[in-house]
């Protein structure tokens, strides 16, 4: 690892360094006359970084060398797949996951079930707890969402993306859920963050709208060191000055995430939208940064809905988009992994 201290410190201050340095094994070396940039080496640890970063008398890591976080890329390591039921995240593999924002009743909930797999979908979302910004706005159908969930689960074979707010619904939300899913607004909750980290389960962590990239990857290290190495990354767009759009998508965010990190990326072109005609051109742009998957709002009729119809997009405009992506992710050799074809009633 290598650091930079600040300008001259006292003997004391730069003796606390070598002390830390010494409690983690580590070998200290200063590199200048100015006893400002310190080598250290020695077995590395994620959790050195942090420790010598909350010193007020170091400037700033410059390389953190054999101290790697557990989010962090490692050069000539594949990257991690995520699979939740059939569909595959990462290293190569793109899959859809689409469906309404909140789960309402099981017969529209089993229609756009239905619309979304016949069109390339491999997992159904759809929120029973829903995160709203008023505690007056429609909440969710809580455990009757859940058990909804859990019959199209049964009926469809799609697996389940749905959101847990709170640790003390993890074991009910995780009996319907193949993945959990940790909203914008729950990114910075790091007890939400450690119990979902206790389960095996596939979590799908969702960027908090006004986190930084470092502020992101660090929540899902949250998660990796409580020993759930099964995180996906979605890039759902970050609080800017304009309200054409709901949010900015940061494209740019996850081309550096596919280059920083080993974990699978994938973009909400729906809540960064916030309309349902800019769907389309943000997800292509999401696939063309090196998204490893979408999660797209869908239903057939979203004047009907309590929550975020104006981004909902039909089943007619999410084929569309399952065909831009499978072209758009063929350009650089991935693949867009498709489900079985469906067994379609009619005349042998
Ligand atoms: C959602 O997926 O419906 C949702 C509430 O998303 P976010 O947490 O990104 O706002
Ligand atoms: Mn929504």
């Amino acid at each position: 690892m290598l650091i930079r201290l600040q300008k001259k410190l006292a003997a004391g201050e730069i003796e606390a360094i070598l002390d830390l340095a010494r409690e983690l094994s580590l070998c200290p070396r200063f590199l200048d006359a100015e006893r400002e940039y310190l080598e250290l080496t020695g077995p590395g640890r994620p959790e050195h970084r942090s420790r010598f970063e909350d010193m007020a008398s170091v400037r700033a890591v410059l390389d953190t060398g054999a101290s790697r976080e557990l989010h962090e890329r490692i050069a000539g390591r594949p990257d991690t797949q995520v699979a939740v039921g059939s569909a595959r995240f990462g290293n190569g593999a793109v899959s859809l996951i689409a469906g309404p924002c909140a789960i309402e009743d099981y017969d529209r909930t089993l229609e756009i079930a239905r619309a979304v797999r016949e069109r390339g979908a491999l997992a159904l979302r759809g929120g029973a707890f829903k995160p709203r910004t008023s505690p007056y706005s429609f909440q969710g159908t809580r455990s009757k969402g859940l058990e909804i969930l859990e019959r199209v689960r049964i009926e469809t074979g799609l697996a389940i993306v749905t959101e847990v707010l709170d640790p003390r619904d993890i074991e009910a939300v995780g009996d319907a859920a193949d993945m959990f899913q940790i909203g914008s607004r729950n990114m910075f909750n790091a007890p939400l963050l450690l119990e979902v980290g206790r389960t095996r389960k596939p979590v799908l962590l969702k960027r908090g709208f006004m986190a930084t990239l470092r502020e992101f990857v660090l929540a899902a290290e949250y998660i990796l060191s409580a020993g759930n190495t099964q995180v996906v990354l979605c890039e759902r767009g970050v609080r800017g000055f304009d309200s054409t759009t709901r949010n900015l998508l940061d494209v740019g965010g996850v081309a550096f995430l596919k280059r920083h990190t080993h974990l699978p990326v994938i973009v909400d072109p729906s809540h960064a939208a916030g309309r349902g005609d800019l769907v389309r051109p943000l997800a292509r742009a999401g696939l063309a940064a090196g998204a490893d998957g979408l999660i797209v709002e869908v239903h057939p009729n979203p004047s009907e809905v309590h929550s975020d119809g104006n981004q909902a997009i039909s089943p007619l405009e999410f084929e569309r988009l399952a065909q831009d992506a499978r072209a758009l992710v063929a350009l650089d050799g991935r693949v867009l992994v498709v489900g079985e074809p469906l067994v379609t009633k009619g005349p042998a």
